[in-house]
């Protein structure tokens, strides 16, 4: 038996369709979405999983309502 590969499989069927986007990745790529979305291009694809992330993580959807600002006031 292939223990590791059922661990993927079910692993698969468990998670989440896009790829988990923690607190950590989120502060690391806020800069990088926010320039994006702001240049209108499509954040969304560019770093699947943060929209997700803000949606559910009231935290960072602060800082990066606060980040947008920030940037577009520039
Ligand atoms: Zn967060």
């Amino acid at each position: 038996m292939e223990r590791g590969n059922l661990n993927q499989v079910v692993g698969r069927l468990l998670g989440p369709a896009e790829p988990e986007v923690g607190c950590d990745v989120c502060f690391e790529e806020l800069d990088r979405y926010v320039e994006l979305e702001l240049a209108g291009k499509d954040a969304n694809a560019a770093i699947p999983g943060l929209r997700a992330h803000l949606d559910g993580c009231p935290a960072c959807r602060e800082e990066h309502e606060s980040l947008r600002a920030l940037v577009a006031g520039e």
